[in-house]
């Protein structure tokens, strides 16, 4: 693969700050075509790519209307763009938000597969936050922007192949998306017949790309060349990395195709992703696992643990605050690692509050802020799968005494 040109980016804000840019551009010329044709343009046609109403306001300048799939639906207003010109130009995207607020820091792709947040002098955000304009100098050739990284679908499927190809697991397809693409699991058989399942999911969500990033990161540390096997064997494992991949390919917000949340429907189950997720965790009970463990990975404001209640009655019992003080006896930073939030969405038909309720074990959500370095990201990762191990390690030797 060839790099693209790095691109420079143009620190424009005192010019913008004295333009008033802040004030949305008045709306002028016809609807997205004209934006796909001139010298400059922006398209909106690959994986993970909404397909926003855009108008031209300039030559180089550009209006996205970001608005969600389905209404009332949770703020997480994502984009991701191209901008195409044949000569180094300058370029400017207004992201107007008519119903919500701008939430992501918007990222470019410097060379395939690297990005890096645009600087804040390159955002001017209006005060009610509904409107930012991204100022941008482009190079020759095709450069993407996203508000977060944009990780396609075939990157997922390429990843999941790479890792099960080097760790030795097995990858099969346990069903069918909405609109017929495969979900794929991962799994690593225990040693023994009756060994406890643990489940780890993940891509429930689109936009939460710093899950995906921790979600890699950590199973890398957990089966990769530093992994435990002998730990590892006294488990069976069953992972399912991309469970929306509808959700990803429209680059929508929060749903499925059939315009439902997905982790809104773990007990009613009415949705073809989370009803193979299901089959395929009852195939593994059938199976004799019982249900140990699920941790689901995600992303938010900040870098935190959503647990069950302290005072919940599961086996293992107090599992979450076990690990947390693993995790946090393994973090080299002087901040603690991850915020703990017990007791959230108590109720709802989440993952974890499904797993807990149905088979009375522990269910965590990890969630990564939206924001963090992608570094720190990595390092959370090696940690918390450090300290599952040490726990895992230790859980079988008190079950062995
Ligand atoms: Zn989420």
């Amino acid at each position: 693969m060839t790099p693209k040109p790095l691109l420079r980016l143009l620190m424009l804000g005192a010019a913008l700050t004295a333009a008033g840019c802040a004030t949305p551009v008045a709306p002028s010329g016809p609807q997205s075509a004209s934006c796909e044709s001139g010298a400059v343009r922006l398209t909106q046609d690959f994986s993970t790519a909404p397909d926003y109403a855009c108008e031209r306001t300039d030559d180089a300048a550009f209006k996205l209307t970001v608005l969600p799939e389905d209404p009332d639906i949770n703020p997480s207003p994502w984009y991701a763009f191209d901008l195409h010109t044949e000569r180094a130009s300058e370029a400017q995207v207004a992201l107007d938000y008519p119903d919500y607020r701008h939430r992501y820091q918007p990222r470019i792709e410097i060379e395939d597969g690297h990005w890096v947040a645009l600087p804040d002098d390159a955002v001017m955000v209006s005060e009610d936050r509904q409107n930012a304009v991204l100022s941008l100098e482009i190079g020759p050739g095709a450069t993407r922007i996203g508000a977060q990284e944009v990780i396609s679908l075939a990157d997922r499927a390429m990843w999941r192949t790479a890792f099960a190809d080097r760790t030795g697991m097995t990858r099969r397809v346990i069903g069918e998306s909405r609109q017929g693409r495969p979900i794929e699991a991962l799994s690593r058989p225990a040693a023994s017949p009756g060994a406890p399942l643990i489940i780890i999911l993940g891509g429930q969500h689109p936009p939460e790309v710093p899950g995906v990033l921790g979600l890699r990161a950590f199973l890398d540390a957990l089966f990769g060349a530093e992994a435990n096997t002998s730990v590892l064997d006294g488990y069976q494992w069953l992972i399912l990395p991309d469970l929306n991949p509808d959700g990803v390919e429209h680059g929508h917000w929060r749903h499925n195709a059939g315009g439902l949340d997905l982790n809104r429907d773990w007990g009613p189950f009415t949705q073809p992703e989370t009803a193979a997720a299901f089959a395929a965790i009852q195939a593994q009970i059938a199976n004799g696992h019982a249900p140990y463990l699920l941790l689901d990975f995600h992303a938010t404001r900040r870098d935190v643990l959503y647990t069950p209640p302290d005072a919940a009655e599961l086996t293992p019992f107090a599992f979450s605050e076990d690990w947390i003080a693993l995790i946090e006896e393994e973090w080299s930073g002087t901040e603690p690692a991850f915020d703990r939030g017990p007791s959230h969405n108590v109720g709802m038909p989440t993952s974890k509050t499904w797993f807990a309720d149905t088979y009375a074990a522990p269910g965590v959500t990890v969630e990564y802020g939206d924001d963090t370095d992608r570094d720190r990201i990595t390092a959370l990762s090696q940690t918390a799968a450090r300290a599952l191990a040490r726990y895992l390690d230790e859980a079988q030797t008190v079950s062995a005494e």
